[in-house]
Formats: C-alpha cells, sequence, structure tokens
C-alpha cells in the first residue's frame, strides 16, 4: 500500500471489498446492493481486503449491518432530518436557541430513534458524513431563521469519536465560512464520557473547535466522571445538567441537592447552566429559582420540524415580549397626561 501524497501530506489510502452473489443471496438488485455492504462492514472489522456475504451473521450483527447501510443511503434524503428543540432562557422567557436533534424515518421501521441508530453509527465511519450532515444542515437552518427574523442559536450534538479526529476542527471552520454566519451562533454539545477516550486528544480537539468561535456545552452533565479537572481545563460555556435529575428533582431530596449545586458551582466557574428534561410549571419555576440560565423540555415543546419551531419561538417570544410591556412602568410624559386626564 502506497500513501498518496495531497497537499505534502501522506494518506493512507486502503480498500475493503464486499461481495453478494446472484442468485444464492438474493434476485432483487437493492438486496443484492444491501447484502454487498453488509460484507463491506465485516471486511472492514475484520481488517481483511474483501468478505463474501454470509446470511449466517447472527441476527444481531446482520441488523446492525444491514442499519448502518441503509442509514448511509439516508444521508441526504428526506428520510433523515433535523427536528428542533426550543431552549428557554428563564430569566428572559424568551426562547433563545434549539438543540438539533437527527430523526430518522425507516422505510420498515417507521422512526428509528437516535439513541438505537446513533450507537450503530458510532461503530463505523459513517458518524463522519454523518456529523458533517447534520453541522451544514444546522449551520443553514441557523441562516434561514436569521434571515426571517429569529435570531437563534443552533445546538448540535457531537459524538465522543468525532472528538478523536484531529482534522475535524479544519473541516467545521470551511463549513462555518462556506454557511456565513457567524461561529457563536452554533454550539456544540459533547459528552463528559467523549472526552474519556484518549483525552488529551479529545481536548485538543475541543480548543480547537473553541478557538473558531463556536460555543461548546456539556451534555448530559452529571452522568459522567464529571470530574473537575475537566470542567477547569475544557474552554466550554455551559453545563447542561442531565434530564435525570431535573425529572426527578420534586419528589427526591438529593437530586434537588444536585440541581441546586450544579447551578451554584457553573456560575461560580463562569459557566450558563441549562436544564433538559423540564416537563412540568414547577420545574420551570424550581429551576430559575435555582438560578438556570436556560430551561429545555417537553414543558416548552418536543423536538419538532424546523418550520414548526419557527412559529412556535416567534410565538413564545411575541408572548414574552407583551407580557413584558405589561410589566413595564409608563414613560414620564404619559403618567403625566394619564394622571391629569383621571383627577
Ligand atoms: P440528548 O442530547 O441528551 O437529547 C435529549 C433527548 O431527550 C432527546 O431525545 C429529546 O427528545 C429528549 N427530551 C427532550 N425533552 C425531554 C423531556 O422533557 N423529557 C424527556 N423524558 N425527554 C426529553 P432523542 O431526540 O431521542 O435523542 C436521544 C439522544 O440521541 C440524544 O440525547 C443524543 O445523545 C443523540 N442524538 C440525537 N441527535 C443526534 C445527532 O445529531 N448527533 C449525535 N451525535 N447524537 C445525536
Ligand atoms: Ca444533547
Ligand atoms: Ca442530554
Amino acid at each position: 500500500r502506497i500513501p498518496i501524497q495531497a497537499a505534502g501530506v501522506a494518506i493512507d489510502v486502503g480498500v475493503h471489498i464486499g461481495i453478494s452473489r446472484f442468485p444464492q443471496d438474493s434476485r432483487d438488485a437493492d438486496a443484492l446492493l444491501k447484502y454487498a455492504d453488509v460484507a463491506m462492514y465485516v471486511a472492514k472489522r475484520r481488517g481483511g481486503l474483501f468478505e463474501m456475504y454470509d446470511a449466517a451473521l447472527d441476527e444481531y450483527t446482520l441488523r446492525k449491518l444491514t442499519m448502518v447501510s441503509e442509514l448511509r443511503a439516508a444521508i441526504g434524503t428526506p428520510a433523515l432530518s433535523l427536528h428542533y428543540q426550543p431552549q428557554v432562557n428563564l430569566h428572559t422567557q424568551r426562547a433563545e436557541s434549539a438543540e438539533a436533534l437527527l430523526r430518522w424515518k425507516h422505510p420498515t421501521l417507521g422512526v428509528v430513534s437516535p439513541g438505537e441508530f446513533m450507537a450503530v453509527a458510532e461503530a463505523t465511519d459513517l458518524i463522519q458524513p454523518l456529523t458533517e450532515w447534520t453541522i451544514v444542515e444546522a449551520l443553514s437552518q441557523i441562516r434561514r431563521w436569521h434571515q426571517r427574523g429569529l435570531a437563534v442559536r443552533v445546538a448540535v450534538n457531537l459524538s465522543a469519536r468525532i472528538l478523536q479526529d484531529t482534522a475535524f476542527p479544519a473541516r467545521l471552520r470551511t463549513l462555518i465560512e462556506a454557511s456565513g454566519i457567524k461561529p457563536r451562533q452554533l454550539e456544540l454539545e459533547i459528552t463528559e464520557s467523549a472526552m474519556m477516550q484518549d483525552s488529551a486528544r479529545a481536548l485538543g480537539v475541543v480548543r480547537q473547535i473553541h478557538d473558531l468561535g463556536v460555543m461548546i456545552a456539556i451534555d448530559d452533565y452529571g452522568t459522567g466522571f464529571s470530574s473537575l479537572a475537566y470542567l477547569r481545563d475544557l474552554p466550554v460555556h455551559a453545563l447542561k445538567l442531565d434530564k435525570s435529575f431535573v425529572m426527578n428533582a420534586r419528589t427526591r431530596e438529593d437530586d434537588r441537592v444536585i440541581v441546586q449545586s450544579t447551578a451554584q458551582l457553573a456560575h461560580a466557574l463562569g459557566l450558563q447552566v441549562v436544564a433538559e428534561g423540564v416537563e412540568t410549571e414547577w420545574e420551570a419555576q424550581y429551576l430559575r429559582e435555582a438560578g438556570y440560565d436556560f430551561g429545555q423540555g417537553y414543558h416548552y415543546n418536543r423536538a419538532i420540524p424546523a418550520a414548526e419551531c419557527f412559529l412556535w419561538m416567534q410565538k413564545f417570544n411575541a408572548a414574552a415580549a407583551s407580557a413584558a410591556a405589561e410589566l413595564q412602568p409608563l414613560p414620564a410624559a404619559e403618567f403625566r397626561q394619564t394622571a391629569a386626564r383621571s383627577r
């Protein structure tokens, strides 16, 4: 294998081949392509040059590998889309950002949850094109919303694998520059557990992302190792407390202690603090009093298609504006007139 030279960099190129046979494996062209793809992933995993499709692969492996091939085909088609869940600023009561969450409508399985297919994508190199597609899509959504007068930030989730990819920050920069939006209108959510794998490399990647001017939040805070050393060293702007603590706050004293102390820790470190899984008015009120900056959850809205999210945020912010106007004291001149009339 001879590396190719590109811009002075030696790039190692490898190949893995998957084979399926007509008519033994199937008589259907689409199925044959899918099976060849499945065999290719087996070849990749085993590190060999080629692999024949084998229907005897266990059900689980087969289903997973088939999913990888179908998911790859879904990128760029309407079957794969981003839904958006609003995040509300608890001080101003305005929707100021939205989290982009992937939705995949599978032709036979129906809507497959990201919890299921992201694990599959992470296990293969599909995670790269999938992440890039998500970022490009989110960036163009930010631009469309801004053009329509809604200045919101969009948050995108980043998989652990991406934090191991030292070429990612440069690609991200290219995507942001091509989109014409300001880097700080994009937020990336990373998890503490993603930092645990080769943490020196992950830290380097996160720092480079930060240097681009992109916002970074720690997602699912409290479920990983919650290492204070990471909090000190990571250039993040927010902690996003995991929903499990928020959802049990009403009934569990220990969860309330975690909710409160996370807010104190975040603020003491100069970070914003966000709560996810806000499902009730009680929780929203409690979190506001505990000093949370942002809330996200079913109490406000679920993750919904972009067009719906746009209308919801517009309406929500208009209601916040009129509520604020009612609380405003009358301007002095108007007050004198009103006072004179009522005399
Ligand atoms: P996450 O980043 O923690 O996202 C929050 C999950 O909680 C979402 O599930 C959301 O729909 C759900 N949720 C929001 N509000 C509430 C609430 O009030 N109560 C409850 N019970 N749940 C709420 P979803 O969309 O199924 O996503 C699951 C996970 O899949 C995400 O967890 C994230 O880790 C991953 N994921 C989704 N989209 C992407 C993506 O584009 N890239 C990557 N790398 N991961 C993604
Ligand atoms: Ca998230
Ligand atoms: Ca989360």
